[in-house]
């Protein structure tokens, strides 16, 4: 039949795509190792699911408002106080389906046909699809000759009369890179001062290595808040990728906007959903250390496995996040030539699975997930070493 434009112009989700594609390998009985996965491989804690169990019991199993249920916005607004120093209302906050879903219904409220966001690349693969399914124009900066660091600079670099805003994703996907306090501090006033948006995508905020800290716009300035629209989500901070609860702060006018078409797609977020959410939000982090930790053990394990046994691949170190993103484009030459090749060849010869690159903008490179048993990292790095070995 004939598609709608906008439905011609959408790649599906490269990321959920490998995931699946992976674990159905698995269950015919392959011996896949997985580096795909943009989850935690860890299990939601036991006190987030016994309290959707009680949601349940207690027949929280109907409509709620569409914005959420008050307590989850209370808790919501009292993270962003003890964490930023910024007071809320509840008015200015909304619960949707994911973080996904939060950064449609910002697009979708905020762009017109033509509009512009700056996405610093390498990007999550969804940032252009979602930007471009609102009417807008992804305008993409690449960081990759600045250590994956966007700044000011860039930003100006791309800004045109169309310019609605940037994201910022700090720790980023793919890349793990967080972006310097003083180029976000930067960037927030240069925003104030021109009257754009910075829609900054936090939902790595909690899986920073190395002691280091996270910062972002609302940190930089407190009036950001007017210029700010943050995201986030439950999702990988618990490792609660199904529940399917992301959350947006912002401008009273843009929540009330987001509201309405949500009200007019999904209504509200899961119920019990978000009685899991709240649990988790007012449960502390005690959990979300121990990931941070395991991850960052096994960050550190490829790269000094990477620096010592594989000296064609160059990976990027990670300040947070759980993924790895490696140069392979030394190795690009008789038999491969680009990012998705070596993926293919990577899967097919060796059952290992990754991320092309070039799905979050850049085909020089490749994203390993490290969302999977150190085991199954080591036997993945060693057969990713054979892979290479023997196209020498
Ligand atoms: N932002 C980034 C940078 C992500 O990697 C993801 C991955 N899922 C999301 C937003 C959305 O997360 P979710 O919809 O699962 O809450
Ligand atoms: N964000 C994760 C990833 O990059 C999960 C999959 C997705 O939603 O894209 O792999």
């Amino acid at each position: 039949m004939k598609l709608s434009c906008r439905a011609s112009l959408i790649k599906p989700s490269a990321t959920l795509a490998i995931t699946a594609k992976a674990k159905k390998l698995k269950n015919e009985g392959k011996n896949i190792v997985s580096f795909g996965a943009g989850e935690p491989d860890f299990d939601t804690p036991d006190h987030i699911k016994n309290a959707v169990k009680d949601a349940l019991d207690n027949g929280q199993t109907k409509y709620t408002p569409v914005s959420g249920i008050d307590e989850l916005k209370a808790a919501i607004a009292e993270k962003f106080s003890s964490d930023y120093g910024i007071n809320y209302e509840k008015s200015e906050i909304i619960v949707s389906c994911g973080g996904k879903h939060s950064l449609y219904n910002i697009f979708s409220a905020m762009l017109d046909e033509g509009d512009e966001i700056i996405v610093p690349s390498p990007y999550w693969v969804s940032y252009t699809e979602i930007i471009k399914l609102s009417g807008g124009v992804p305008a993409i900066a690449d960081t990759s000759k600045n250590n994956f660091k966007f700044n000011l600079k860039l930003l100006e670099k791309h800004l045109t009369n169309k310019t609605r805003g940037v994201i910022l994703n700090s720790p980023s996907n793919p890349t793990g890179v967080l972006m310097d306090e003083k180029d976000i501090t930067d960037i927030a006033h240069f925003a104030q001062k021109n009257g754009l948006y910075i829609i900054t995508d936090d939902i790595y905020e909690k899986i920073i290595f190395d002691g280091k800290k996270f910062f972002n716009a609302l940190m930089a300035d407190k009036s950001m808040k007017e210029n700010t629209i943050a995201v986030n989500a439950v999702s990988k901070t618990y490792s609660m990728t199904g529940f399917r609860i992301g959350y947006t702060a912002g401008p009273k006018d843009l929540i009330s906007a987001m509201n309405n078409i949500q009200s007019q797609s999904t209504s509200n977020p899961t119920t019990f959903a978000q009685y899991g959410a709240l649990a988790a939000l007012k449960g502390g982090y005690e959990f979300t250390v121990m990931m941070r930790d395991e991850f960052q053990k096994r960050r550190d394990y490829m790269l000094d496995f990477f620096d010592k046994n594989i000296k064609s691949i160059i990976p990027v170190k990670p300040d947070g996040a759980f993924y790895l993103f490696i140069d392979v484009s030394k190795i690009f030459g008789k038999h491969i030539n680009s990012s998705a090749e070596f993926c293919d060849y990577l899967l097919e010869k060796y059952l290992v699975a990754a991320v092309p690159g070039i799905e979050f903008g850049n085909d020089n490179f490749v994203r390993l997930s490290f969302a999977t048993g150190l085991d199954a990292i080591k036997e993945g790095v060693n057969r990713i070493k054979e892979a290479v070995n023997s196209l020498s």
